[in-house]
């Protein structure tokens, strides 16, 4: 991936925290921030490169399913979504 690539990645993901208001949904936290997708959509978006998961996150948001966690509430979020049945339906899905 070129350094081109990179800094846009990292202008899309930091323009999200923006308009995300840039705090944890859950406790109000504002540092350690990560996105997480309200719905769940699997993990299969974990094993795309930067730049690809920028424009997952951006489609994420357009369609209103993209919230800001930080890592003790995305943690503890993600532990109640991988139950008994988990998120390895949504997994098979095809990528975006
Ligand atoms: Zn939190």
């Amino acid at each position: 991936m070129s350094k081109r690539q990179k800094l846009w990645a990292a202008k899309v993901r930091e323009t999200l925290r923006i308009r995300l208001g840039w705090i944890c949904r859950e406790c109000g936290e504002t540092s350690g921030l990560e996105f997480d997708c309200i719905t769940p959509t699997g993990h299969a978006h974990h094993r795309l490169s930067t730049d690809q998961r920028a424009t997952f996150y951006r489609r994420q948001m357009a369609v209103g399913n993209l919230q800001l966690l930080c890592a003790d509430c995305h943690a503890a979020k993600s532990a109640h979504e991988q139950g008994p049945l988990g998120a390895t339906a949504s997994d098979r899905l095809p990528p975006p």
